[in-house]
């Protein structure tokens, strides 16, 4: 018999912390709590000083979060907005959903994320916005992309939704664009019970927008500006997420911990590339990805060993059929439609123990050998 490895655990780490957990729902409950209020205000300063950042503005997922800080920014139709092939679709959906076009730009195939020379080519002149994505916890080196956003007049909005905590140059994500999302989902390094986000900036202009605009419009009860949308971080997940945030900086810790093992127990293994970490950067490894030419069999042989993996992402958003609309070729991103074939999420989440990682470590070796 051997073991079996889930791909995330969920269960254990709220086991982790049931007492605090289940005593603040408790607290929540009895007190009636349920939209807005001191929950969400604690969170949203909680999250925000953690990240030194000046505003936190708490939402209903990270999706609504990019939609959000597009809309206040003030991009819709007539405009583009430059989305990296390989993230998930809510990236790109969130520039659609304001009525703009997605442009897709290739990416860079050591750190799977926004490559420069590519935003260059991919800016007309009704570009708006470039969001580049900190993909798998890992931080997008930014001065290259900040460059290009401050000489063509460009919006830069992080998609920080897998990078909690992450930093470049000392900074964290969420701070070094215009304004920058974070989602919640249960799995993110951060998550919430149910579906939560929120947008993060130093621009007092864009908050009070976002704000608005998350709450119909409106801050005083019946006093609505402009129209929006009910997109509210509810008080029940806030107070989860402020409990949780107490955790986090450990919980990343075990996850780098994690990291590193892998990186030293797979260095050797033929074929595989372990990640490439952003000069100057801190990943927080919300997803190890590694890169192996016979991806397939390697995932199939783990499976048979009890070891669940992902693919992150198995198909690059414009090969997707919701993007057949914009009849791209596998050729118009060579690196993306390569690199898709190749990556492979290995399990990384703070409970797993030193059992399992060795256990995925030889397995791997075991698959290299034969
Ligand atoms: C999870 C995620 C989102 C969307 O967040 P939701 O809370 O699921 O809406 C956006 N971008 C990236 C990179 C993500 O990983």
């Amino acid at each position: 018999m051997h073991p079996s490895i889930p791909f995330v655990d969920l269960k254990a780490q709220y086991l982790s912390i049931k007492q605090e957990i289940d005593q603040t729902i408790q607290q929540v409950l009895s007190e009636s709590a349920f939209i807005g209020g001191k929950y969400v205000n604690e969170f949203e300063q909680a999250f925000a000083s953690m990240l030194d950042a000046s505003h936190c503005v708490g939402v209903g997922n990270g999706t609504d979060a990019i939609f959000i800080a597009l809309k206040s920014l003030g991009i819709g139709p007539g405009d583009e907005v430059i989305v990296q092939v390989n993230s998930i679709i809510a990236t790109s959906e969130a520039v659609t959903m304001t009525g703009a076009k997605v442009v897709f730009a290739d990416i860079r195939a050591d750190s799977f994320h926004i490559d420069p020379n590519q935003i260059l080519k991919k800016i007309s002149s009704k570009t708006k916005a470039i969001i580049p994505v900190h993909l798998y916890g890992n931080p997008v080196e930014m001065d290259p992309v900040l460059d290009i956003a401050r000489k063509h007049h460009l919006f830069v909005i992080e998609d920080a939704a897998q990078a909690h905590l992450a930093e470049y140059k000392g900074r964290k994500v969420g701070t070094l664009g215009d304004a920058a999302c974070f989602s919640f989902y249960p799995g993110k390094n951060l998550g919430a019970y149910g579906d939560a986000g929120a947008i993060v900036t130093n621009n007092e202009q864009i908050a009070t927008q976002s704000r608005m605009f998350a709450n119909h419009g409106r801050i005083a009860k019946y006093d609505h500006e402009f129209e929006g949308i009910n997109s509210r971080l509810d008080s029940l997940q806030a107070a989860i997420l402020t409990v949780k945030l107490n955790h986090l900086a450990s919980w990343i810790q075990q996850r780098q911990n994690i990291a590193q093992k892998y990186d030293q127990g797979l260095k050797d293994v033929s074929g595989c590339i372990t990640p490439v970490i952003t000069k100057d950067g801190k990943h927080v490894y919300h997803l190890y990805v590694v890169r192996m030419n016979e991806r397939e069999r390697l995932r199939q042989f783990l499976t048979s060993k009890g070891i669940n993996t992902g693919i992150h992402y198995p198909t690059i958003l414009p090969a997707l059929p919701a993007y057949r609309y914009l009849n791209h070729q596998a050729h118009d991103f060579p690196v993306g439609s390569q690199l898709q074939h190749e990556i492979l999420s290995l399990p990384v989440y703070p409970e797993m123990t030193e059992e399992q990682i060795e256990y995925i470590i030889n397995q791997i070796h075991q698959f290299a050998h034969v």
